[in-house]
């Protein structure tokens, strides 16, 4: 249960001053629907209203606070609206305009009314030489002079949210924050010289200089520890948790191994072979294992992931392996099948689409153990297939899950089935830790060998018809093409090239060698279309990003993105990486439609200079910071609203060891620091792994 002291910071922001329903729905948008959710909105600017320059001496563009005489009001002429309405004022060194537009006269004449004295602060331009001051912040009587604020924070908005709402509600909500219990240690806490927490937050909502605005202000850097500790805290339960239920050792005698080496058309790479063997060392410990095998895309992880499975069939035992989709767990069946065949293990599929008879009986053959290895989508951790001795599953593309799913999926294993998740995605170390802190990491460093660098070029939409005149002759030595369009769903106002469209015009050009495929066809259609292009029989296949994820065709050498511009760096990776993955020379064609903006340029240059997977992803975190990273919603990675781990980095780590000793001198804590820790898990929705405690 959340603690009494918390609530406040868990009202709606509805219930703040100023916050109707027509606000809140934007400030929900904006930030979040309660009350800490606005407190997290930190300032990005501030105004210096300090600055008090006679109207002689005011410079263009600078923020200036005067003191003047309201003198001559200048309506516009009634038949043109377009004229601004000009309020002259006054000082001893000269005179200038204030400028409203579509103004209330009534409003003007009560606001500044001619003769008297008032304080007006806001922004100078120069207009034709002459200083004027366009729609003043404030205009305030001199005697109430202490209602200007002399430094004003600024704040991140959304159109239709006024500035002066949002500060208004946030100050108010700055007033109803308690003050919490320290959980810091005390000597860390002195180390850095910070404020406690509620002193953190004020500072860090009423910044004094430029300064106080940077991550690395004690204010800031304090919140973002906060953060950082609670992520990485909950991370450390979850993961003492998943430790302490006993494991069961796994150690297969490696006969069915040496005949599916046997099998392959190639051997192992020392990375593999290396990942193998942490796998096969925490298989052997009476501790389950729950490890990451990280490596980028056509690394090779299928074939890790199958040794894996099949020291656990050489135990006697059984074990699963799940795709994020149906393309996927199809893909890998048939890839798996011929190799465990020459082994004599059996190997199914089960998917959603597996219906009523052959559902049942891939059902009775997992319950009875006929069944070693099963290969699906999350249809698998459904609740009426019980395996006899599920001992092993694979995670595959594990970034389209969060904890939340994995912790879910160990349930369902039983007692003591080890956990191998396997991600592509080239998430920088940081990330890592903030995602997957409860698991420990095996990387794949090096591509099997062979592979020739892919060409990749940037090319204007204008030239449209020499992309397809490409096509047309990679086609004629036999490539096989994707043609990548950007999501339908996301079309709507915007100028896309719809798949269906591109099919439409590519069909045109090249007949029946072109195929499409996007998420909104059945799937059965999807598989059939892959199929084909698998085969051959198609050899151009225009598609959405449905192929982002996993899809090894690897006589596939072409690939051309459409609209490049509007991908992130971590996708257009994973979507080139399609390609590349055979002997053969690939080329990946990024077309963008200009004009190009200067985040979009900078990733497309990345991707033309490296195929570095995690050299890409740093990148990324640099470009856009770890919020926006992967789109961090759907991805399962852990979303910071103070923390930027593109300038929090150390702070991550020092939470990272924090979270360790807290979790291992005081499992289950009760000790004093610890009531104050519970608090802060709660304050940063960590619920969850408060479950975990005795006294949860
Ligand atoms: P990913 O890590 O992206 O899942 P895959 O497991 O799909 O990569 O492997 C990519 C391609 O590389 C596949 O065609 C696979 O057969 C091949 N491959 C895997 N390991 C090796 C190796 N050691 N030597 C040569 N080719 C390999
Ligand atoms: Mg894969």
């Amino acid at each position: 249960m959340r603690p009494e002291i918390l609530f406040p910071l868990f009202a709606r922001v509805s219930s703040l001053p100023g916050i109707g329903p027509r606000l809140e729905k934007l400030v929900e948008r904006l930030a979040g629907p309660h009350v800490a959710d606005l407190l997290w909105h930190l300032p990005s600017g501030l105004i210096d209203r300090r600055f008090r320059p006679p109207i002689a001496e005011v410079k263009d563009g600078e923020i200036a606070t005067l003191t003047v005489t309201v003198g001559l009001h200048v309506p516009p002429p009634a038949r043109n609206k377009r004229v601004p309405y000009r309020v002259w004022v006054s000082d001893e060194t000269g005179e200038m305009p204030l400028i409203f537009f579509h103004a209330r006269t009534d409003y003007l004449q009560r606001m500044l009314p001619e003769g008297e004295k008032r304080l007006i602060s806001g922004r100078i331009d120069f207009y034709q030489g002459s200083p004027q001051m366009t729609h003043p912040d404030h205009i305030v009587e001199p005697e109430k002079e202490a209602e200007l604020p002399l430094i004003e924070a600024t704040y991140p908005l959304t159109q239709g949210l006024p500035q002066k709402q949002l500060q208004k509600a946030i100050h108010a909500g700055l007033e109803r924050a308690p003050d919490l219990p320290e959980w810091n240690d005390p000597a860390w806490q002195q180390k850095n010289a910070w404020p406690g927490w509620l002193a953190a937050l004020k500072a860090a909502h009423v910044p004094e200089r430029p300064a106080d605005l940077e991550p690395d202000s004690p204010a800031r850097a304090r919140l973002a520890y906060d953060e950082l500790l609670s992520n990485q805290l909950a991370l450390a339960l979850v993961r003492r948790r998943m430790r302490a239920r006993a494991g069961r050792p796994i150690k297969g005698d490696g006969r069915l191994r040496r005949q599916v080496e046997k099998a392959l058309p190639f051997a192992l790479t020392g990375a593999q072979s290396q990942a193998l063997a942490e796998i096969d060392a925490d298989m052997a410990s009476d501790r389950r294992m729950l490890r990451l095998l990280q490596g980028d895309v056509g690394s090779g992880k299928t074939v890790v992931g199958l040794m894996a499975m099949l020291s656990a069939v050489e135990a006697g035992a059984q074990a699963a392996l799940m795709a994020p989709t149906e393309i996927l767990a199809r893909q890998h069946a048939a890839g798996l099948a011929p190799l465990c065949e020459a082994a004599g293990v059996t190997l199914a599929l089960l998917t959603g689409r597996e219906k009523g008879k052959a559902r049942e009986e891939t059902l009775s053959r997992l319950a009875s153990g006929e069944i070693d290895i099963l290969v699906g989508t999350h249809a698998l951790f459904q609740e009426d297939v019980a395996f006899k001795d599920l001992a092993m599953a694979v995670v595959d593309e594990q970034h389209r899950f969060g904890v939340h799913q994995r912790l879910q999926l160990q349930g369902k294993g039983g007692a003591g089935t080890n956990v191998l998740v396997m991600t592509a995605t080239p998430i920088p170390r940081t990330l890592t830790l903030t995602a997957y802190g409860d698991m420990d990491v095996s990387r794949l460093t090096e591509k099997p060998p062979g592979r020739q660098p892919i060409d990749t070029r940037l090319v204007s939409a204008d030239r449209l018809h020499e992309v397809v005149e490409a096509v047309r002759r990679a086609m004629a030595t036999g490539a096989r093409v994707y043609w990548v369009c950007p999501l339908v769903e996301e079309s709507d106002a915007l100028d896309v090239a719809a798949a269906e469209e591109r099919f439409g015009a590519l069909s045109h050009t090249f007949g029946e060698k072109v195929g499409l495929v996007h998420g909104r066809m059945k799937a059965a259609e999807k598989d059939s279309v892959m199929a084909r292009f698998q085969s051959g029989e198609i050899s151009l296949l225009v598609a959405t990003t449905v192929i982002e994820v996993g899809v090894d065709v690897p006589e596939a050498t072409v690939m051309v993105i459409e609209h490049a511009e509007r991908f992130g760096l971590a996708q257009l990776h994973q979507l080139r990486g399609r390609v590349g993955r055979g002997a053969g020379k690939s080329t990946c064609l990024l077309l963008y439609h200009g004009p190009v903006g200067e985040t979009a340029k900078a990733r497309l240059k990345i991707m033309r200079e490296t195929e570095d997977g995690f050299v890409i992803a740093e990148e990324d975190l640099r470009l856009r910071g770890a919020g926006e990273l992967l789109g961090t919603r759907q991805s399962g990675m852990p979303e910071f609203r103070l923390a930027d781990l593109s300038a929090h980095s150390e702070l991550l780590a020092a939470a990272y060891d924090d979270a360790r000793l807290i979790v291992e001198t005081d499992p289950e804590l009760e000790g004093p620091r610890s009531a104050a820790l519970r608090t802060l898990l709660y304050l940063f929705e960590r619920d969850e792994a408060i479950k975990y405690l005795r006294s949860g």
